[in-house]
């Protein structure tokens, strides 16, 4: 059910402020980011009559959650998450049920074209193809007793089955299969996905009668003393804890101070850890020039696995006039790197050399999410490299019983989602509240 504003007032009327730490508090609880792990969190603690304040350093609340509409309603695209992974027990399924967003299951997908080095795939591509993935599929069912990177897992020089897992790691993790641990990858939960039009919009309606400070970037966290002081450019907040949702990409690049320095352990796993780059170029197209394949997904792959773009294409997604290029790896990173315009004429170059010259003049500019070189998250989402399975657990210890990180990247099987990072959100607010009573 969404928080209403008057949850959150009784929350606020609800300020006791026994105990050491809560002397000269400002508010119960601080969350650092509103993403879906720090809505959730704060959500958590108003309902529990806590006093909880939310600092966002963005204009908009909703991470890597968010619906861009910047190139006009028709044309609202997912830059961040679009799928309720594992529905069957994703919190989200029941909150986009109930809100009636559009869907589509993963079964009324189109099916893919496949283009290899440029050229439709031919049949013998495709066969080639569905056997190195079967294959891959096979090896990693295999769990050996220690860790390894996707890429040792795949073998040799198998090229089909090297082709399988860098097709993989791109466009499912935004990584290099040699920088994911398999274990890790084998941890994630697995199950249906629900296609939702506008996941990131979703967010924001749910948590919209939630009270969040925007524009408010966190500098310094100081546990020196009793209590926690966020230093923000808007002035000091002292609260007795904090739940911290910054995504890992951020705390890896110190982007926030911690006053002492985090504990050995913790930093020890955020270097185990890694953000991959994801990418996502909307392109949009002009409704009466539309090329004639409608609807489609494209796969674009070079063969065997080589360094180059890997891509997925989605031809009019729901129905709209839009193309959105998918890539991940190393090839994102460097579009990420080269900026909007020289992405979005990459983009269009994919589209030409897929359906013709012609739809070239389908194209009336684009976006990029560029979310390897946005200095708020700093990466689409977290993996751990091979040797560093462990990371994830070692990130939801607690700092002096009150400091709390939480967010995707802390979220075990339910890491590098929305669903993951809501329910993260939860656990760190609960162990938060826990720590209040203490
Ligand atoms: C391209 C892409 C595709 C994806 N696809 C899917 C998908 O299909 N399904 C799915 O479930 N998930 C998907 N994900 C992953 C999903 O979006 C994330 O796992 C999830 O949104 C992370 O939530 P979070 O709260 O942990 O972090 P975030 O949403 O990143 O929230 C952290 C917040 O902290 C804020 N912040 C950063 N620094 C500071 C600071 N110094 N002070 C204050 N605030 C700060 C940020 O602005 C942000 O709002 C995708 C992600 C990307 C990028």
């Amino acid at each position: 059910m969404p928080l209403s504003r008057r949850s959150l007032l009784v929350g606020a009327a609800a300020l006791v402020l026994p105990g050491r730490a809560r002397a000269a508090a400002d508010a119960d609880v601080a969350v650092v980011g509103a993403g879906a792990a720090g809505l959730a969190a704060a959500a958590a603690i108003a309902r529990s009559g806590h006093s909880v304040v939310v600092l966002e350093a963005r204009p908009r609340i909703g991470g890597r959650a968010f619906t861009d509409a910047s190139l006009g309603p028709e044309r609202a695209f997912d830059a961040g998450g679009q799928y309720i992974h594992w529905a069957e027990r994703n919190p989200w399924k029941p909150i986009a049920l109930a809100d009636g967003v559009r869907r589509a299951d993963d079964e009324s997908g189109p099916w893919p074209m496949l283009f290899i080095d440029g050229a439709p795939a031919s049949e013998a591509d495709r066969s080639r193809r569905r056997l190195g993935f079967a294959r891959l599929t096979g090896l990693l069912d295999q769990h050996p007793a220690g860790d390894r990177s996707i890429r040792d897992a795949a073998g040799g020089a198998d090229p089909a089955l090297l082709a399988a897992a860098a097709g993989l790691t791109r466009l499912s993790l935004g990584e290099e299969p040699e920088r994911v641990s398999e274990q890790d990858y084998d941890q994630l939960w697995s199950g249906d996905d629900i296609w939702v039009d506008g996941y990131g919009a979703l967010v924001e309606r749910h948590y919209a009668g939630l009270a969040v400070r925007t524009h408010c970037p966190v500098r310094t966290i100081d546990c020196s003393g009793p209590g926690v002081v966020l230093d923000t450019p808007a002035g000091t907040l002292r609260t007795a804890v904090a739940i911290v949702t910054v995504p890992l990409g951020v705390l890896a690049a110190q982007a926030i101070r911690f006053v002492p320095g985090l504990p050995a352990d913790l930093a020890e796993a955020i270097d185990g850890l890694g953000m991959g780059a994801y990418t996502k170029i909307a392109l949009a197209l002009s409704p009466t020039s539309l090329p004639d394949l409608r609807d489609a997904v494209i796969v674009r792959s070079p063969r065997d696995g080589r360094p180059g773009l890997t891509a997925y294409l989605e031809m009019r997604p729901f129905g709209r006039p839009l193309a959105v290029l998918h890539a991940g790896g190393d090839a994102a990173r460097a579009l990420c790197e080269a900026g909007e315009a020289a992405s979005v004429a990459a983009a269009t170059d994919e589209v030409a050399s897929i359906f013709g010259a012609k739809a070239r003049g389908a194209v009336r500019g684009g976006r990029l999410a560029g979310w390897w070189t946005d200095p708020y998250s700093r990466g689409s989402y977290s993996l751990a490299r091979p040797g560093h399975a462990a990371a994830r657990e070692v990130l939801r210890r607690p700092v002096a019983d009150r400091l709390f990180v939480a967010g995707e990247a802390a979220a075990g099987g339910g890491a590098m989602t929305i669903g993951g990072a809501t329910l993260d959100g939860e656990r760190a607010a609960a162990a938060a509240l826990a720590a209040l009573r203490a």
